[in-house]
């Protein structure tokens, strides 16, 4: 990104919001291939057309390899909430986490998180769930905490489209340039590639990590989907994936290019350039307000008929690529999956959310279930839905 688009989107960034609170987000491919500079620049500009009153939040999407002290030292003088892309544990992440040499890059994704642990800066792990992963939750979730003493941690589905005539090509993984020896990433096709994670087994990854969760880490651990579940049965949507509508969450590219969502950086998406027409008509054009209200006009009637659809509200429409029960396109790829998450989760989520409505912490819910557990017996099913017995489950 030339300094030019860099010192416009800022500027148009600032402009753009009418509230106190700006978030500014650096996301890539890897934002710090951009090196140090860049982002001081960043800060520099920020700084220059920053109105009064107006606090900014900066976040940054790393894979951590290139994090050094003089980077965490930025990030911590600055205040970034920096995401740290983990997978799991060595023997999972390495699995697709690899360099150009095809080397597993676990040892360095440590190696930075160190760094920004030494240097206390605010960190989120980004997990994403996929066919390497899909069946270890509770291993993946006890890794963060007990082994990264992560406090804060978000769980991604991958899951990749493609055409089935294309499949062998897409996975071999995706290329970043058109033209490139690989396949562009394209919202097309019903198929999906080999790492993309199952529909029912994401359900059950979220569902063992919750079990467990629930257990003994409210209020200590939080878990992205978690919150926002919550947050939902207060009628609040603080996730665009999981809200009525979306439309909020563009992508800018180098060349000043916005596109309408960080998942749809493709041609047919694309609004216009900030140095043509100012951010903010592009926002509020015709064509984004459309991308944004589709999300709700285009839920199939199993959606619109489904009992948790004040929590799911259909899910991403990038995910929206099956058939539904009554055999309509443009159905979620995950729903068996977020139908599961959600309507499991229910009886918990709802004592929490009468918890907090007595003014009472969300954390009183750990007595209540562990009371429930006593009655339970070693050789009962685990509630987990698991099929295994409860002492080797999640009573273990
Ligand atoms: S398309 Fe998906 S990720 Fe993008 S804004 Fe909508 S819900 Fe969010
Ligand atoms: S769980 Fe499935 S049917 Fe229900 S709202 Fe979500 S995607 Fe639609």
């Amino acid at each position: 990104m030339a300094k030019a688009t860099l010192e416009t989107y800022i500027r148009q960034l600032l402009e753009c919001h009418t509230g106190p609170e700006v978030t500014v987000a650096w996301q890539g491919g890897e934002p710090t291939l951009m090196g140090l500079d860049f982002f001081r620049k960043s800060v520099e500009f920020v700084e220059k057309y920053r109105r009064p009153g107006q606090q900014i939040e900066y976040t940054f999407q790393t894979n951590g390899v290139l994090l050094n002290d003089e980077w965490c030292a930025f990030l911590k003088q600055h205040d970034f909430l920096a995401g740290l892309s983990v997978d799991g544990p060595r023997e999972i992440h390495d699995r697709y986490r690899v360099n150009k040499g095809g080397e597993g890059t676990f040892e360095q994704v440590m190696r930075g998180w160190e760094l920004l642990r030494r240097h206390d800066v605010k960190v989120n792990i980004l997990c994403t769930v996929h066919a390497a992963n899909q069946d270890r939750g509770r291993k993946v979730y006890r890794f963060f905490r007990d082994d990264l003493r992560v406090r804060h941690m978000q769980f991604i589905p991958i899951v990749e489209r493609s055409t089935a005539d294309l499949l062998p090509l897409a996975n071999l993984g995706w290329s970043e340039r058109p033209g490139g020896k690989r396949l562009l990433y394209t919202q097309s096709g019903s198929a999906v590639t080999e790492r993309t994670v199952h529909p029912e087994r994401y359900g059950r990854f979220l569902v063992d990590i919750f079990e467990e969760w629930v257990r003994r880490d409210v209020g200590e651990v939080f878990v992205q989907l978690f919150d926002v579940t919550l947050n939902s049965y207060f009628g609040r949507s603080t996730l665009c994936i999981h809200a009525p509508t979306c439309g909020n969450s563009l992508a800018l590219e180098h060349n000043g290019d916005l596109y309408s969502c960080d998942h749809y950086v493709e041609p047919g998406f694309r609004l216009g350039n900030i140095h043509e027409t100012h951010m903010s008509e592009l926002i509020a054009s015709r064509r984004q307000r459309q991308f944004g209200r589709d999300k709700l006009d285009r839920l199939t009637k199993q959606c619109r008929e489904c009992e948790v659809l004040a929590l799911c509200n259909g899910g991403c429409p990038k995910d929206r690529f099956v058939p539904s029960r009554d055999g309509e396109i443009e159905h979620n790829y995950l729903c068996a999956g977020l139908y599961h998450f959600f309507t499991h989760t229910r009886p918990a989520m709802r004592a929490m959310a009468s918890l907090i409505q007595q003014g009472r912490p969300a954390n009183e819910v750990m007595p209540l279930i562990a009371a429930e557990d006593a009655k339970r017996g070693r050789n009962d099913p685990c509630p987990c839905a698991s099929g295994k017995k409860w002492k080797q489950c999640h009573g273990a």
